[in-house]
């Protein structure tokens, strides 16, 4: 657990990164990465580095779901009600 958590760190000290992207280079499940990157923010704050959220977007309107507190992929945009959203992607700087 703790494991994983120091891999993502340096993945994304390293390059931005989609949860998908993480996925794979970690070998965990999409919906694990959002849990442990949660986590991830929350240990961060005492290293002076922090979680950029670059956030999802809705591929049809370009709605951007910029005051999401949940790292979760959204189902639909509130905008359009599609659901074809496009992945946030993450850095830590
Ligand atoms: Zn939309």
């Amino acid at each position: 657990m703790q494991t994983i958590r120091r891999q993502i760190i340096s993945l994304l000290e390293k390059e931005e990164m989609s949860a998908k992207e993480i996925s794979k280079a970690v070998s965990i499940r999409e919906k694990e990465v959002y849990e442990h990157l949660e986590h991830v923010r929350h240990s961060l704050k005492n290293r002076k580095k922090k979680l950029v959220v670059n956030p999802f977007r809705c591929g049809l309107c370009d709605y951007v779901f910029k005051d999401r507190k949940r790292f979760a992929r959204p189902g639909r945009c509130p905008q359009c009600r599609q659901g074809r959203i496009m992945a946030a992607t993450y850095r830590i700087i």
